[in-house]
């Protein structure tokens, strides 16, 4: 298996410079396009790793599923499904969905940025400190890895310079469909895209939404079996922005990707894997990693589909 990683990194080789990372956040446009990694993690509890697997990135948009999780986890299905919509948007990642002068919450999708700082607002905690630390806190469980922190330069970088999520975070405010102070609420997304992590955090977490909510090895539930059906079946239909569709004809399984180059990808009940490389396509998705995914998805017969 490991073999069979090493070949497709190298047959994956000739892409990474064809991406570029991302540059609206300052701090991003750092990322070296010649990475590429990846670790799965299968069923069993076996790992496989190959290439650049130990790089730390920012966790970006990979947060949401775990923001959906941890909004699940804390309300219950009914209370989430109020707040916000489960549509493919069709849009890229930081639209602004207002049609005929109304915003409804039914619009908010928690894989594209206006959900997700929504998504924010349904955490528990007494203060935006506290709900970022159980983000964090849910993060480090899921992963296995109570060492994973916050990248401070990014998270700095993107408070500086978000103007436009900024702008979509006042407009649910202008909406009612945000109750709390605006900049606590942004601090919390700003701080959650910035969780720094590894190709083998990101198959943790997809391994815990694989196996519908149970720890690798020790079986451990964390999480209702439904509440990974709710996110899995999300991350299927627009995990990966506007290219969700030609990912799932090309790769076929429920998955995240964000702007720092990360894909995280849910093979249900086989397999979880995390997946690595700065240089995006044109939607925002990683370049390499998707053909990567591809590839392995052909050679393993991971489609779901
Ligand atoms: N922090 C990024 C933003 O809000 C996340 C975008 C992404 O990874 O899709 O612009």
């Amino acid at each position: 298996m490991e073999v069979l990683l090493e070949e497709i990194i190298e047959q994956c080789a000739p892409y990474k410079a064809l991406g570029k990372p991302a540059s609206y956040i300052p701090e991003l446009a750092k990322g070296d396009v010649n990475d590429l990694g990846m670790y799965i993690i299968l069923s069993n509890g076996q790992t496989f790793k190959a290439g650049d697997y130990k790089k730390p990135f920012s966790i970006q948009s990979v947060v949401k599923p775990i923001l959906l999780l941890l909004a699940l986890m804390d309300h219950g299905m009914e209370e989430v499904r109020k707040k916000i919509g489960v549509e493919a948007t069709g849009k890229p990642f930081d639209a602004i969905n207002v049609t005929d002068q109304s915003l409804q919450n039914l619009h908010i999708n928690p894989m594209v940025n206006m959900g997700a700082i929504a998504m924010c607002t349904m955490i528990k905690g007494e203060n935006y400190d506290e709900r970022f630390q159980r983000l964090l806190d849910l993060t480090r469980h899921l992963a296995g890895n109570p060492a994973i922190e916050l990248d401070e330069a990014v998270y700095l970088s993107e408070k500086r310079t978000g103007n436009k999520n900024r702008a979509l975070a006042y407009l649910l405010k202008s909406y009612g469909l945000i109750e709390d102070d605006v900049e606590d609420v942004l601090n919390c997304y700003f701080k959650a895209c910035s969780i720094k992590v590894t190709c083998k955090d990101l198959a943790r977490i997809a391994y815990v939404f694989a196996s519908h909510g149970k720890m690798p090895i020790t079986e451990a539930r964390i999480f209702p079996a439904e509440y990974a059906h709710f996110v899995n079946a999300v991350l299927v239909t627009c995990g990966m922005y506007d290219g969700s569709g030609d990912f799932a004809v090309r790769v076929g399984v429920p998955a995240k990707s964000g702007v720092g180059g990360g894909i995280m990808a849910v093979v249900p009940t086989r397999m979880g894997i995390g997946i690595f490389s700065p240089g995006l396509d044109e939607k925002g998705n990683s370049l390499a990693g998707t053909k990567a995914l591809e590839a392995l998805s052909k050679r393993m017969y991971l489609s779901i589909f």
